[in-house]
């Protein structure tokens, strides 16, 4: 059988990539790697022109309001429109923090600083003074056809206070911590194959649950529903998954 190959675009990793969020990339290609499937990793820059049609799969991470607003007129003007249509395609986009707020219709900086974001996702993002910081854990339904429950572990760090519109999916319900804005209880927000949410962690080495369901989107993206993931021994992720959950929500 030929090696099945998935590209993934890494979005602006020089300024959106904190609190361990390229733990992320080396998770997939780790977890492609372990299943003979040839992960090619792509960068992509202040400035780059991508051929979003070429892409199964993306990352854009976190970063200080000081990243965001030296990427956000590129995001916007340069990479959204073939993004969004890659995304209305089934693209398996996963967002972390501020890459998130990008994906929303803007963020408005605790300094009163407006970055308007993609408006793929139905959500805002308002700054507060205090920032929420923490360990997290969500309750997430990952596939709406067969909803089964998935606790998902990460750590949070954030200014930004992100409200949810009507047309927005939620990721999941906050267990622990302060999840999208520490009021109503949403914890990400989800759009075709595109998540946003603000787990660092990283998440994916923590979650394999998670990284596998952004592969299976992939490979759906590439080579049709047929093209199967096959499953890994994951009894030490899972048991430390586990112990977090324990520990974070004592019985
Ligand atoms: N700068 C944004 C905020 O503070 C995003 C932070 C992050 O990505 N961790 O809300």
């Amino acid at each position: 059988m030929s090696t099945l190959v998935l590209q993934l675009a890494y979005l602006y990793p020089d300024h959106m990539s904190i609190y361990g969020d390229r733990g992320n990339i080396i998770a997939l290609a780790q977890r492609c790697a372990w299943r003979g499937i040839q992960l090619n990793v792509v960068s992509v820059g202040v400035g780059d022109r991508v051929d979003w049609s070429a892409f199964d799969l993306a990352f854009f991470g976190g970063g200080q309001d000081s990243g965001q607003a030296l990427i956000a007129d590129d995001f916007l003007h340069r990479q959204s429109a073939g993004l969004c249509r890659a995304i209305e395609d089934g693209l398996a986009l996963l967002a972390i923090c501020g890459g998130y707020q990008l994906l929303g219709h803007y963020f408005l900086t605790h300094t009163g600083e407006r970055l308007p974001g993609v408006g793929v996702l139905d959500v805002h993002t308002v700054g507060g003074k205090k920032r929420l910081i923490g360990n997290i854990v969500i309750e997430a339904i990952l596939d709406e056809e067969q909803p089964s429950v998935t606790r998902l572990v990460g750590f949070e760090n954030h200014s930004g206070r992100t409200y949810h519109g009507p047309r927005a999916r939620s990721l999941g319900r906050v267990l622990v911590g302060y999840g999208d804005n520490g009021e109503d209880g949403t914890g990400g927000t989800v759009y075709r194959n595109t998540i946003g949410c603000y787990l660092h962690g990283s998440l994916l080495p923590k979650n394999p649950q998670l990284a596998d369901y952004m592969l299976r989107a992939a490979l759906r993206r590439r080579y049709g529903s047929t093209a199967m993931l096959p499953a890994l021994d994951d009894a030490l992720e899972l048991h430390a998954q586990r112990s977090m959950v324990e520990r974070l929500l004592p019985r």
